[in-house]
């Protein structure tokens, strides 16, 4: 048969639940087209109820989201701030914006989130240099979270607000609730790829009133209030259509299967693949659940007999779509001036680790294909080595 007749798996791919078109029909009938608009109050006070955040502003993207959170944490030009470095560069890329330099923070093994250790070396370096960091990104990584007691108990001895990327982690839990709400703010992702979407969409979350007004404000291109258009500052075109919203609100009713559906897969994959030579998983760390947004592995090419460009290449010839693990900040071309308190661990998860496909609508067809494709290297890697 021809490789690409057999349909393609693909990594994290849209999920609808059947809902999502009677919600944007609703926001037709209506005529709320708009940036504004009863669906996107409704998202925002569900999304309230269902992560226990005080105040949710929806916005254009989670970027939109970090964007604002920075500014209003403080940030500006001439500032430090940390950040995870195994992460995508949209975590790093709104601290540019401000024109602030981010400093790099290694990961830790137990969850590959960032190092409470190495960031508690880093602020108390700075505050004998008198320099303290504006605030600290700290990113929950592939559904699960960072160790946060550590990370805002090390931050709250040097006063550095925390602001949580929770963009990869909705519907995970830390102790008893969603992380990215234990920070000054957090902010999620509702890209296309992420555990639900809205095509494209962000959420800012933080109990600070303050706040929230002020990310209102700002994502609505700044107007102060006056029958006519006044303004006092600089401000964005941030905000959520309410045809997006509408799809979100869906959404946002089926989550629970979504983690449910994601924590299922990694559990085949666990099964079929976890004794297999070279091969470890993404390990749960003790504080929390994660949701498995992807399942996510490493491989030893000295045990396993392949590494994992093989396994990637080998997955790609029978059409189904894996990826590296992020490549850490420190190591990209663009940010490379900028400084990095540890690297090793977030280099070492990238040289060998694969994300495999995750998404809630993936059949046991599909996982048997995906463990077939692994299983099958291991199997060729390991009889020539017999043979020679
Ligand atoms: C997806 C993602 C973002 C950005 O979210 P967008 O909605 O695509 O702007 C930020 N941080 C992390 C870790 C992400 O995975």
């Amino acid at each position: 048969m021809n490789r690409s007749s057999i349909p393609r798996i693909y990594l994290s791919p849209p999920h609808m639940s059947g809902l999502e078109r009677a919600h944007v029909a609703d926001a037709f009938d209506s005529n709320w087209i708009a940036p504004v608009g009863p669906h996107v109050e409704a998202f925002e006070s569900e999304f309230c109820d269902l992560t226990g955040a005080r105040n949710a502003v929806a916005l254009s993207s989670g970027t939109a989201a970090l964007h604002l959170a920075l500014q209003l944490a403080g940030v500006s030009a001439g500032d430090e701030v940390l950040v995870s470095t195994l992460t995508f560069s949209a975590s790093i890329n709104p601290v540019v914006y401000l024109g602030a330099a981010p400093t790099f923070i290694d990961s830790e093994r137990q969850s590959w989130n960032m190092d409470p250790s190495l960031l508690a070396d880093t602020l108390a370096e700075r505050a004998d240099q008198g320099h303290l960091p504006k605030a600290v990104v700290v990113v929950h990584l592939y559904g699960q979270s960072a160790d946060l007691d550590a990370i805002i108990e090390v931050c709250g001895q040097y006063d550095v607000p925390v602001v949580e990327d929770a963009a990869e982690a909705l519907g995970a839990i830390y102790g008893q609730r969603q992380p990215g709400t234990f920070g000054l703010a957090g902010i999620f992702s509702f890209n296309g790829n992420k555990i639900i979407t809205t095509s494209g969409g962000g959420m800012l979350v933080t109990d600070d009133d303050w706040l929230a007004s002020r990310a209102r404000k700002l994502a609505a291109q700044a107007r102060d209030p006056a029958p006519h258009y006044e303004h006092s500052e600089i401000g964005y075109n941030y905000r959520l259509s309410n045809v997006l919203a509408a799809i979100g609100r869906a959404q946002l009713g089926v989550l629970a299967d979504r983690v449910a559906a994601r924590r299922r897969n990694f559990a085949y994959y666990a099964a079929a693949l976890g004794g297999v030579p070279g091969i470890t998983f993404m390990p749960e760390a003790p504080w929390g659940r994660s949701s498995r947004w992807l399942t996510t592995l490493t491989i030893d090419p000295r045990t396993f007999g392949a590494d994992r460009e093989v396994v990637r290449l080998a997955l790609e010839a029978e059409n189904i779509e894996s990826r590296p693990v992020w490549k850490p900040m420190h190591r990209q071309p663009v940010f490379s001036r900028y400084r990095c308190a540890g690297g090793d661990v977030a280099e070492q998860l990238f040289r060998n680790g694969l994300c495999l496909p995750s998404g809630s609508s993936l059949s046991e067809n599909d996982l048997e294909r995906v463990c077939h494709a692994v299983l099958g290297v291991h199997r060729a890697a390991t009889h020539n080595t017999a043979r020679t």
